[in-house]
C-alpha cells in the first residue's frame, strides 16, 4: 500500500530533504561552484547513500538528484552526452531507495525534478523555446522510470516556473512548485512573490511554496503572507543559514564571526558559509511555525544534512528512524543529571 502525495498532505506532514548539491560536495563527490550532479554516475553509491541517511531521518521523498542535470549545464561542462545516462541513473537511484523504506513499510515517494535552468530571459523567445525543451525532456524521463511526483524548484523568474508547471502538468502527476527570489524581494521578471504563488495554485500546481536562498528568517514573512491567500497545500524548505533582512539570500551574506582566513574567491557563499549556519533548535523552530502555520510540505534546502530533517520532522510531530538518536544530555559526563555522574564532575561544568 502507497499512499500518493495529495493523500498524505490531507493527513499531516509530509518531509522532503533537498540541497544535495551542497551535501554531496561536502561528502567529496562533487565540485563546488560547477555543481554539476555527476555523483549519480560516477558514484552511484555515495548519492544512494546520502539518500537512505535523509531517509532515516525522516524524508518522506526522495528527490531524484536532477538538479542542475539539464542540457545547458551539461553543454557548459561539455558533457551534453550524459545528460541522459546521468537523468536515467539519479531517478533509478532515488526509486531503488523510495522502494525500499527502512522499516519495510510504506514505500517513499520518488519525486522526478525540474529547476532553475539560468538561461531563461525575459522577452527572449530563443532562451524560453529552449528551456521549455530541456524541462521536457528532464520530465520524459522521469516519468518513464516511474517517478509518484514532480518538484519544480528554486525559480527566481515567475514565467520561467509557469512554464515548469505547464510541463509537469501534462503529466497528470502531483506538482509541487517552489520559489526562490532573490534579494531584491520580487521575482526577477517583476512578479511580486506572493502574487506568483497565487498564479501557480491558479494554474494548478497541487502544491506551492518556497525553497532555497533564504534562511528561515527571511522566508517565513513570505510564508506567513501567502498562507493567509492560498487554498492549496504549501511547501517550505528554508536553507539553514542566519540570512537577514541586511543579506536575504545566502549569496552575498557576510561572515561577521571572527573569520581569519576568507574564502580565495571574496565570498561566503558557496564555500565559507559553515559559521553561518543555524543551530538545530533554530530550524526546528523554523519547522514548528511553518508546520503551526498550516504548511504541511517540509524541508531544508540547500546545507541541509540528516540532523536538519530530522528536526524538521520532529517539528511536525513525527517520530523517525533518527530519533533514536536524538540527544541524550542526561547522560554526559559533565552536564547530565543522572545519579551516577560523578558529583566533582558536574561541579566542575562551568569551568570547563
Ligand atoms: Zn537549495
Amino acid at each position: 500500500m502507497k499512499r500518493q502525495l495529495i493523500e498524505r498532505l490531507d493527513q499531516g506532514p509530509v518531509i522532503c530533504a533537498e540541497g544535495f548539491l551542497f551535501e554531496v560536495e561536502k561528502r567529496g563527490y562533487l565540485a563546488s561552484g560547477e555543481f554539476v550532479p555527476m555523483v549519480s554516475l560516477e558514484h552511484p553509491e555515495a548519492l544512494e547513500n546520502l539518500h537512505r541517511d535523509f531517509q532515516h531521518a525522516g524524508s518522506d521523498v526522495v528527490e531524484a538528484f536532477t538538479y542542475n542535470g539539464h542540457r545547458e549545464k551539461m553543454r557548459v561542462i561539455g558533457k551534453e552526452d550524459l545528460l541522459e545516462p546521468l537523468n536515467r541513473a539519479a531517478l533509478k537511484i532515488a526509486k531503488k531507495v523510495a522502494d525500499n523504506p527502512l522499516d519495510g513499510g510504506e514505500p517513499n515517494l520518488m519525486a522526478g525534478n525540474i529547476s532553475n535552468s539560468n538561461i531563461w530571459e525575459e522577452g527572449n523567445n530563443e532562451s524560453q523555446n529552449e528551456v521549455h525543451r530541456m524541462f521536457s525532456e528532464m520530465v520524459e524521463w522521469a516519468v518513464d522510470e516511474g517517478a509518484d511526483m514532480l518538484i519544480g524548484e528554486t525559480f527566481y523568474y515567475a514565467e520561467e516556473a509557469y512554464k515548469a508547471l505547464e510541463i509537469m502538468k501534462e503529466t497528470g502527476l502531483p506538482c509541487v512548485l517552489t520559489i526562490a527570489p532573490m534579494a531584491e524581494n520580487i521575482m526577477r521578471d517583476g512578479v511580486g512573490i506572493v502574487e506568483t504563488m497565487q498564479e501557480l495554485e491558479q494554474r494548478g500546481a497541487d502544491v506551492v511554496g518556497m525553497n532555497c536562498f533564504r534562511g528561515p528568517e527571511t522566508m517565513m514573512p513570505y510564508l506567513i503572507e501567502a498562507r493567509k491567500v492560498l487554498k492549496c497545500h504549501m511547501a517550505a524548505l528554508p536553507i539553514p543559514f542566519r540570512t537577514t533582512e541586511a543579506n536575504p539570500t545566502f549569496f552575498n551574506l557576510p561572515d561577521e564571526h571572527g573569520c581569519t582566513c576568507p574564502a580565495p574567491h571574496g565570498r561566503t557563499f558557496p564555500t565559507a558559509l559553515d559559521p553561518l549556519y543555524v543551530n538545530r533548535y533554530e530550524i526546528q523552530k523554523f519547522g514548528k511555525e511553518a508546520y503551526d502555520l498550516g504548511i504541511n510540505y517540509l524541508g531544508v534546502c540547500c546545507g541541509a544534512t540528516p540532523m536538519h530533517i530530522r528536526e524538521v520532522a520532529e517539528a511536525a510531530g513525527l517520530t523517525v528512524p533518527a530519533s533514536k538518536y536524538r540527544e541524550k544530555m542526561e547522560n554526559h559526563f559533565m552536564y547530565g543529571d543522572t545519579p551516577r555522574i560523578a558529583e566533582h564532575m558536574k561541579e566542575f561544568g562551568d569551568k570547563a
